[in-house]
């Protein structure tokens, strides 16, 4: 067992506890024996002084030439790369993902913070022709101000720097909630800002429950955005709040995403496809698909090598290089995939593999589950084939045509990502044109970014702000700016600037 992290807040600077003094543990999902660490169980002072030291280091960070600025980020991704291995296992040891997705949740990170750096030598603004000669007009960018970045438990280093690094390059100041399932991640992260040599105030970390640390961040005056990502219904209610207090919110939240098959598909590749998009992380990625939306021809070939595929997974501790799967987050997502199971079966799902909590020998003391993979027809009410399950929880669509595809896959109220198999480019070109969704692969998984493309969705996956390289748009206002270079006052639209 590992020495485990006493996890701090970090505030100005500085490292503290929280003012109540309690303290939370973060346990391995794969042998809830080990402790990873502990951290603070922060509050609304906390949250208040964390805001307050974001609202003070503001003016001087934003004044900082955004080439400095690039090149503190710069020294951040020097540390991320020093320490790729041991943060990868943190990953693993943390989440539970296995160590090859806990190193690309690192190595994606590092992606981030390095395509953030070289974006400080880039053009940010715009000149544009004024429609009078004697003026110069501009489109500038200005930061909005004080940044609350409300993350998840499932990419605990990657989905932070998606949000945090674009806030920081364009001058704005932090203020970080990691989630409460992976304190000592982000901890990890809060320790390589101090020691890339960023300033006090600049990025602070409070750590804490939804309830007890985001929700007074959310609420807090002195925040100006609010970049979340997450579930539904808290990215929901964050919206709503911030509507309620003029404030601006960016949320990533949930999907319900499927594998479409259409009938001239490669078989191999739609196999192939639907086992990573259904099983990698266990199904816990916000673009995992719960759904194989697959061709009436093709259906009775495929399903069962799925099934048989699926059966030979590897389950197991993450930090063993030959596992597939690792166990879920935690207690509750055990809860949740058991009710989608329950609901499917309730609904008439055919049960082609029936998954179950695993408890047996090396599994006793962690939350692993296998798979769970039924067929069903489309069903407009059904709430297994419309809510997102976030576990090894599968369903197999037979549909007649691609219009039936189409129609199945938008039947929901996500619209995060979407992979459809087939040779045909008409075909594809299709369904990408009347598919809702943000994240849209050909002959791929549902899975796998890149982070100098927009990572977002549409309807209840998110508000039009993706996240990643997309995420500068939402922490910045376009200012217009307009100089007059004539000794007299001309107006556009012809408008006479006489007085008297
Ligand atoms: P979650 O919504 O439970 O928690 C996300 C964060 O919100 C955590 O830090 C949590 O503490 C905080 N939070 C909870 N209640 C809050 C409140 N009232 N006020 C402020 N903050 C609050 O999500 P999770 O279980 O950590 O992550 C899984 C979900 O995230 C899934 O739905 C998944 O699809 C989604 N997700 C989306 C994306 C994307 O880019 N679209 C990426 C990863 C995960």
């Amino acid at each position: 067992m590992m020495k485990q992290v006493q996890a701090m807040n970090l505030i100005r600077g500085r490292w503290h506890e929280s003012a109540s003094g309690k303290r939370f543990e973060s346990l391995n999902p794969a042998d809830t024996r080990e402790v990873i660490g502990t951290a603070p169980w922060s509050g609304a002072s906390d949250v208040d002084a964390a805001v307050r030291a974001a609202r003070e280091a503001y003016p001087m960070w934003k004044a900082m030439s955004r080439v400095k600025r690039g090149e503190l980020i710069d020294n951040l991704a020097q540390l991320i790369k020093r320490d790729l291995n041991a943060l990868s296992e943190l990953v693993t040891r943390e989440c539970g993902k296995p160590i090859n997705e806990g190193r690309a949740d690192v190595v994606e990170a590092l992606h981030m913070t390095q395509y953030v750096a070289g974006m400080a030598r880039m053009p940010h603004g715009e000149i544009i022709d004024s429609e009078i000669a004697e003026k110069d007009a501009y489109i500038l960018r200005k930061p909005k101000g004080v940044v609350a970045c409300i993350t998840p438990w499932n990419f605990p280093v990657a989905i932070p720097l998606w949000t945090i690094l674009p806030s920081l390059l364009e001058g704005n100041t932090v203020v970080f909630k990691p989630s409460e399932d992976t304190p000592i991640c982000g901890h990890a992260l809060a320790e390589l800002f101090v020691e890339a040599g960023f300033p006090p105030g600049v990025f602070n970390l409070v750590h804490g429950p939804g309830e007890d640390a985001g929700d007074p961040l959310v609420h807090h005056p002195e925040v100006d955005v609010v970049v979340f990502t997450g579930s539904y219904d808290v990215g929901r209610y964050i919206i709503q709040e911030c509507a309620k207090l003029h404030k601006f919110a960016a949320v990533e939240m949930g999907g319900k995403n499927a594998v479409i098959v259409l009938d001239d598909a490669n078989l191999d590749i739609a196999l192939h496809a639907a086992i990573l998009s259904a099983f990698k992380t266990s199904g816990q990625r916000c673009v995992s698909s719960n759904r194989i939306i697959i061709h009436e021809k093709l259906e009775p070939e495929f399903t069962p090598r799925f099934v048989e595929l699926a059966q030979r997974i590897n389950i197991g501790n993450g930090l063993r290089e030959d596992t597939f799967m690792g166990p879920l987050i935690n207690e509750q997502g055990v809860q949740k995939y058991l009710y989608h199971n329950q609901k499917a079966i309730e609904e008439g799902a055919e049960v082609l593999l029936p998954g179950g909590v695993l408890k047996e020998g090396e599994y006793q003391y962690g939350h692993f589950v296998a798979p769970f993979v039924y067929r069903m027809r489309h069903r407009a009410d059904s709430f297994a084939l419309k809510e997102e399950a976030f576990s090894p929880h599968v369903a197999i669509i037979p549909v007649s045509d691609i219009d039936e595809a189409i129609h199945v896959y938008n039947d929901t109220k996500y619209g995060l990502a979407m992979a459809v198999i087939t040779e045909d480019y008409r075909k594809w070109r299709y369904v990408r044109d009347n598919c809702e969704f943000g994240v849209g692969y050909v002959n791929l998984p549902s899975i796998g970014a890149e982070v100098h493309l927009p990572f977002g969705g549409v309807k209840g996956s998110g508000n039009g702000h993706p996240s990643a390289s997309a995420l500068f748009d939402a922490v910045t206002h376009k200012v217009a700016f307009t100089v007059n270079h004539s000794t007299e006052i001309k107006m556009a639209q012809g408008l006479s600037a006489k007085i008297g």
